[in-house]
């Protein structure tokens, strides 16, 4: 999945892909700062992203194919 994690230290966003199948959190160095960042993923975030997935294949599967 993706995730777009904030640094609480300077705001800067920074995008995140790796594979997550359940609920973990790990750490992430902030590309600025260098800052340790916690990152968890909760169930509802791995249900939102894999949803958006979902929803992603269904548009790209409907283009172009007959009715
Ligand atoms: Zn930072």
């Amino acid at each position: 999945m993706r995730a777009i994690v904030t640094c609480e230290c300077c705001g800067h966003r920074q995008a995140v892909e790796r594979p997550i199948r359940r609920p973990e959190s790990f750490h992430l160095i902030c590309h600025d700062c260098e800052g340790v960042l916690l990152v968890e993923v909760t169930v509802a975030d791995l249900r939102a992203a894999r949803s958006a997935a979902q929803s992603r294949s269904a548009r790209a599967g409907g283009v172009g194919s007959p009715a």
